[in-house]
C-alpha cells in the first residue's frame, strides 16, 4: 500500500541524526515522516552507545571509588558488594526513559513515526517493511538518509556477543570476566575497558599504534591518560597487532605480534572486546536502485550541503563523512533541515569537541600538536596541572592538566586539550572560545569562579600569553 500524501521530508533512520532532523523539520512546519527499524528511537547512541555506556561508567566509578578511595576521605564502609543485575537495570531505566522521551517529542512536533525498515523504491519513494508485518511506502519531496554505523568486525574472529563481543555485548555482560582482552585502544576500548576493570576484571588493551586514544587525541595527553589508567590497573600492549583469534576453547585465544613484525605470542581471556572502529551502515537501503554510490570506506558521497548527486536526497551522521559522534550528527540534523527551509545551514567542523568518559575524562577541540607540526603552523603552548588547582586538591582528584595551543603571532586559540576531572563539561568553554575566534588572552582575562576546576582552564590560557599565577 502506497500512502497518497507526499511528505516534505522522509527520514530513514531514527538515530541522533535522524530524530533531531525530524524534530527540527516538525518545528519548521514541514510534513515529516521518520522511519526506524530498531523498535525504539535514538539509534546507536541512546540504545547501545553513549547513554548505556555512560550509565555503566558512572556507576562502576562509584563502586570503584567506594572500594579504593574513601578511607582517606574519612568514610569507613562495611561490606561492599557488586549487584551487576541492578547496575544493568539502572542502565536500562536511563535508556528507556530517554528513548520514550523522543517519541513524546515526535508527537509534540507532529512527526510521523513508522516502525520498520526503509528501502528505496525510486528517487522519491521509500518502501517500508513494517516491524509488525506487512509493508507500506512513503513518498517524499525530500529524503534524508541517516542510517548510522555498525562495528567493524575483526577478520576471522566472529562476534557472538558473549565471548567475543562488540560494544553491544560489552554493555550487557552477565558477569564480570576474570580476564578481558580489548582489541583497539580507541575510545570504546578505553571506556568499556574502564568499566570492567573497575568492576574487577583484569583488562589488557592491545593497540596497533604506539599510542592509545584513537584518532585526534593529542600525543602528550594520550601519554598522560595512559599513565593514569595504568595506575588504575589497566594493562597496555602498544605497537602490537592481533594476527588471529580462536574462541573454540573455554575462553578466547589471541595470537599477537609486534606491529613491525617479530615473535608471535598467545594471549588468553574469558572475553575479547573488538573495538577497532565503526563503519557506515547502508545495508538493505537499495542505494544501487537509485544509482547512489559509497566510497572505499562505505560512506555515501555528498557535497557541503549534505546533497547526494540526486539533490533532493541528503545524508547526515555516521553513514557519511566526519567524526562518528552524536553531537556532530545532531548539528547536521539541524543544518540539513535548515538547508531545506532557509537555504543555509551551519556546522563548524573545526569546533566539534571530543570527549572520552574515563576517569579522569579526556576532552579536546580543534587541532592537536602533531597536526600543527605537520602543517608547519607556528604555535605556542600553555599548560596548567590540576595538582595546582584548589578545587581538584579539595576533591582529592588531581590527575591531569589543561593545555592550550595558540597561534604564535596572533594568540588565536587553535586547540584545547584537557585530561582531568570534568573535562567533558569544561571543553564546552574551549569550544565556544574556538567558535568565537577567541585568543588565549580573552579567556585568561575572563573571571572564573573560585574554587572551581575551571580556574585551571583560565590559568592554562594565562600560561599561554603570559604566566599562570598558581604554578
Ligand atoms: P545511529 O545512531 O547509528 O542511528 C541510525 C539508526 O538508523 C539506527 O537506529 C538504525 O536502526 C536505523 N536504520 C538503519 N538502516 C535503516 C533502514 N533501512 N530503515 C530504518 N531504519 C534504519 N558519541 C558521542 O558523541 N558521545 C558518546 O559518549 C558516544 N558513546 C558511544 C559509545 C558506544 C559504545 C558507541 C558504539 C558509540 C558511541 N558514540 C558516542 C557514537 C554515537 O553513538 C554515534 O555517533 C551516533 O549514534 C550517530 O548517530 P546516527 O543517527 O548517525 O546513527
Ligand atoms: P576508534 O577509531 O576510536 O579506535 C580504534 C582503535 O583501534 C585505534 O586506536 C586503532 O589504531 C586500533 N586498531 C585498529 N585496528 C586494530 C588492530 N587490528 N589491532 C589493534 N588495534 C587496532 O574506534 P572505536 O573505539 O571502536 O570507536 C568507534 C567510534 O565510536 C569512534 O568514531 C568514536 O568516535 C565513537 N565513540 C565515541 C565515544 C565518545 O564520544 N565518548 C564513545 C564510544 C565510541
Amino acid at each position: 500500500d502506497v500512502r497518497t500524501e507526499e511528505k516534505d521530508l522522509v527520514i530513514i533512520g531514527g538515530g541522533v541524526a535522524g530524530y533531531v532532523a525530524a524534530i527540527k523539520a516538525g518545528q519548521e512546519g514541514l510534513k515529516v515522516t521518520c522511519i526506524e527499524k530498531r523498535g525504539s528511537l535514538g539509534g546507536t547512541c541512546l540504545n547501545v552507545g553513549c547513554i548505556p555506556s555512560k550509565s555503566l561508567l558512572e556507576n562502576s566509578r562509584i563502586y570503584h571509588q567506594i572500594n579504593h578511595d574513601v578511607k582517606n576521605r574519612g568514610i569507613d564502609v562495611g561490606d561492599v558488594k557488586l549487584n551487576l543485575p541492578q547496575m544493568m537495570k539502572a542502565k536500562e531505566t536511563s535508556v528507556s526513559g530517554l528513548t520514550k522521551g523522543i517519541e513524546f517529542l515526535f508527537k509534540k512536533n507532529g512527526v510521523e513515526y513508522i516502525k520498520g525498515a526503509g528501502r528505496f523504491e525510486d528517487q522519491n519513494t521509500v518502501a517500508v517493511d513494517l516491524n509488525d508485518g506487512g509493508s507500506t511506502a512513503v513518498r517524499g519531496k525530500n529524503i534524508l538518509i541517516a542510517t548510522g554505523s555498525e562495528v567493524t568486525p575483526f577478520p576471522g574472529l566472529e562476534i557472538d556477543e558473549t565471548k567475543v563481543v562488540s560494544s553491544n555485548g560489552a554493555i550487557a555482560l552477565k558477569e564480570v570476566p576474570k580476564k578481558m582482552l580489548v582489541i583497539g585502544g580507541g575510545i570504546i576500548g578505553l571506556e568499556m575497558g574502564s568499566v570492567w576493570s573497575r568492576l574487577g576484571a583484569e583488562v589488557t588493551i592491545v593497540e596497533f599504534l604506539g599510542a592509545i586514544g584513537g584518532p585526534g587525541m593529542d600525543a602528550e595527553v594520550a601519554k598522560n591518560i595512559q599513565k593514569t589508567l595504568g595506575k588504575q590497573g589497566m594493562k597496555f600492549m602498544l605497537n602490537t597487532k592481533v594476527m588471529s583469534g580462536d574462541p573454540s576453547g573455554q575462553g578466547v585465544k589471541l595470537e599477537v605480534e609486534a606491529a613491525k613484525g617479530g615473535k608471535a605470542q598467545t594471549l588468553e581471556a574469558d572475553v575479547v572486546l573488538v573495538a577497532i572502529g565503526r563503519r557506515p551502515y547502508t545495508q538493505g537501503l537499495g542505494l544501487d536502485k537509485i544509482g547512489l554510490e559509497t566510497d572505499s570506506k562505505g560512506r555515501i558521497v555528498i557535497d557541503s550541503e549534505y546533497r547526494t548527486k540526486i539533490p533532493h536526497i541528503r545524508v547526515i551522521g555516521d553513514c557519511t563523512f566526519g567524526p562518528m559522534l552524536a553531537h556532530k550528527a545532531e548539528e547536521e540534523g539541524v543544518a540539513a533541515v535548515e538547508y531545506l527551509t532557509k537555504n543555509y545551514g551551519h556546522v563548524n567542523y573545526n569546533a566539534i569537541p571530543a570527549v572520552m568518559y574515563t576517569h579522569p575524562e579526556v576532552a579536546w577541540v580543534g587541532q592537536n600538536e602533531q597536526e600543527l607540526k605537520e602543517q608547519g603552523v607556528k604555535y605556542k603552548v600553555g599548560t596548567f596541572p590540576f595538582t595546582a588547582n584548589s578545587r581538584a586538591k579539595t576533591n582529592l582528584d588531581t590527575d591531569g592538566m589543561v593545555k592550550f595551543l595558540a597561534d604564535a603571532e596572533t594568540d588565536r586559540i587553535l586547540g584545547v586539550h584537557i585530561v582531568g576531572p570534568n573535562a567533558g563539561e569544561m571543553i564546552a568553554e574551549g569550544t565556544l572560545a574556538l567558535e568565537y575566534g577567541a585568543s588565549t588572552e580573552d579567556v585568561g582575562r575572563t573571571s572564573h569562579a573560585h574554587p572551581t576546576l575551571s580556574e585551571a582552564f583560565k590559568e592554562a590560557a594565562m600560561a599561554t600569553y603570559s604566566k599562570a599565577i598558581h604554578f
